[in-house]
């Protein structure tokens, strides 16, 4: 605070001289795909906190609040939340936490999602993590781990794809469009996929340590 550098870039941004954090969404075509188990590796090897909109959601059913039955019943139906409640606890929840990264999990889902979130906190996303799967992989692997989950059955799994491939999809061309999307082939052995997703993080990681190797 006070710094040279936080004077530039109060000049630069105009307004504040709080540096935004790095934001990476993490997108997967429905449930199953992998992307919980990865960011839990993520955070462990790269340092980012993981925010799952899902779980910030199913939270707010759990604590009782005036919005929790819309929300269990657009769950249920594997529907979107509308923006205004989901990144209101996003942001909630990166001003709560002392970290500068962050990946965000299961959002922006749709296009009025993505628009929302970057016009209200100002943060582009660094780049978007793609969990690539085919849908009858997701299938197999979900109705082998049910999780108890209300949105864990069949049904509510191929609405969801429905509903990606109708909301989400377009949001995944935006970025592409951007050179922003980082595809992981998701259908692989945990530890395999993992592989790809630490090529898409180490140049990162390197930089931070302040010098390259080959290795
Ligand atoms: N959801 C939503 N907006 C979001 C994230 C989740 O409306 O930004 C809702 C949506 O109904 C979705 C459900 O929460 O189908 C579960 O999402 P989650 O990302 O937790 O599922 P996962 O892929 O992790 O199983
Ligand atoms: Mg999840």
């Amino acid at each position: 605070m006070g710094s040279v550098v936080d004077a530039a870039n109060k000049e630069v941004n105009g307004t504040s001289s709080a540096k935004k954090p790095t934001v990476i969404f993490v997108l997967a075509g429905g449930p199953g795909s992998g992307k919980g188990t990865q960011c839990a590796y993520i955070v462990e090897h790269f340092g980012y906190t993981h925010l799952s909109a899902g779980d910030l959601l199913r939270a707010e059913i759990k604590s009782g609040s005036e919005n929790g039955t819309m929300i269990q019943n657009m769950i249920k139906e594997g529907k979107i939340v509308p923006s205004e409640v989901t990144i209101k606890l996003l942001q909630k929840a990166i001003q709560e936490n002392g970290n500068d990264k962050f990946l965000i999990d299961g959002f922006p889902r749709n296009e009025e999602n993505r628009a929302a979130f970057e016009k209200v906190t100002e943060i582009e996303p660094k780049f978007v993590l793609f969990f690539d799967c085919p849908e009858e992989e997701m299938e197999r692997r979900l109705l082998g781990r049910n999780q108890g989950r209300e949105d864990d059955n069949i049904e509510t799994i191929r609405k969801r794809f429905k509903v990606f491939l109708e909301s989400s999809l377009p949001v995944i061309q935006y970025y592409e469009a951007k050179g922003k999307v980082r595809k992981i082939h998701a259908a692989k052995p945990i530890d395999d996929v993992f592989q790809e997703v630490k090529a898409v993080f180490s140049p990162e990681a390197e930089k931070v340590a302040g010098q390259w190797h080959l290795y």
